[in-house]
């Protein structure tokens, strides 16, 4: 029998996980199978234990049972303890170890693939939901001069800045509390492109930043991106790169091979 993976969620069949985790096992020649699992949304602890049952090996999680994922595991990476959040399951005997690859997608996508160095750089963290929760401490590590986080709700980004302001140099606000400031990189970890819709940003936010990244990802451009483009940003990313990085963490978490993530982030690239 195959080793058995899966992404749970509600809504899934959007998922890209069963193609790159595909693309992965075949490139590093493994035995796996990888499926998509819808959760009804009072059901995800079913989905989970009747996935074990059935010999499942390990899980991905997403919207909206990350929070739940970290409660059913009973231990943590430290990235997962300290986001409070587990996207990654792996069933060891008796345990579940839950873990967070979030964070380490988007910031090897930003140093590796997008060639940008973090330390030293004033970071712009818009957003104060789970996505951005599961980034701040892996951005931190990387040394920033500062990490300010922004949010329409600014109660939320201060709620954050204090539980990870013992780990660097931060700050928080709502989006115009940072008008007329310079940052070096601009990351949309809002769910404002979902929607088709821009956060309400001070008009010169763009003009000294070297890259903009909306962690979400369509086929053209979001209006968060075209904004960063007509002021000048230097480079802009969407999601793609870190959706494929932090499934390449899952994977190495899982079978302790590093797949190599360039081909699969085209192939995504391509089909989006
Ligand atoms: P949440 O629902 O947890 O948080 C949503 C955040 O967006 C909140 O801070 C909310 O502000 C803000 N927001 C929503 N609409 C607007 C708007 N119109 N203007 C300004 N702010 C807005 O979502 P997640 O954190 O889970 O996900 C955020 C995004 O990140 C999604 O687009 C998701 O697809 C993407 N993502 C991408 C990943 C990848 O691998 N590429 C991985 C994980 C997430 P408020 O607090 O005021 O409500």
């Amino acid at each position: 029998m195959l080793d058995s993976y899966a992404v749970v969620g509600n809504p899934i069949s959007h998922s890209k996980s069963p193609l790159i985790h595909a693309a992965f096992a075949q490139q590093t020649n493994q035995s796996m199978q990888y499926t998509a699992l819808l959760a009804p949304m009072d059901g995800f602890q079913a989905i989970v234990e009747n996935f074990r049952r059935e010999g499942g090996r390990g899980l991905n999680i997403t919207v909206p049972f990350k929070m739940e994922a970290y409660r059913l595991s009973t231990h943590l990476t430290e990235r997962a303890e300290i986001a409070q959040a587990v996207n990654t399951i792996k069933f060891e005997d008796n345990e579940i170890l839950g873990d967070n690859t979030d964070g380490a997608g988007l910031v090897r996508d930003i140093i590796e693939n997008l060639g940008i160095a973090i330390e030293g750089k004033r970071i712009l963290l818009l957003g104060a939901g789970g996505a951005a929760r599961g980034v701040i401490f892996p951005l931190l590590q990387k040394k920033p001069s500062q990490l300010v986080i922004a949010n329409r709700t600014p109660q939320k980004a201060q709620t954050l800045q204090e539980s990870f302001n013992s780990h660097g140099n931060m700050d928080s606000g709502n989006f115009m509390r940072f008008a007329g400031e310079k940052f070096d990189i601009i990351i949309n970890a809002t769910s404002a492109s979902l929607y088709d819709e821009l956060p309400s940003l001070p008009s010169d936010i763009f003009t000294q930043a070297i890259l903009a990244y909306d962690m979400m990802y369509s086929r053209e451009p979001t209006r968060f991106l075209k904004l960063a483009q007509h002021q000048g940003t230097q480079q802009i990313a969407d999601g793609i790169g870190m959706l494929v990085e932090q499934a390449a963490e899952s994977f190495y978490l899982w079978r302790g091979i590093k797949p190599n993530t360039k081909p699969v982030i085209t192939m995504i690239k391509s089909l989006i």
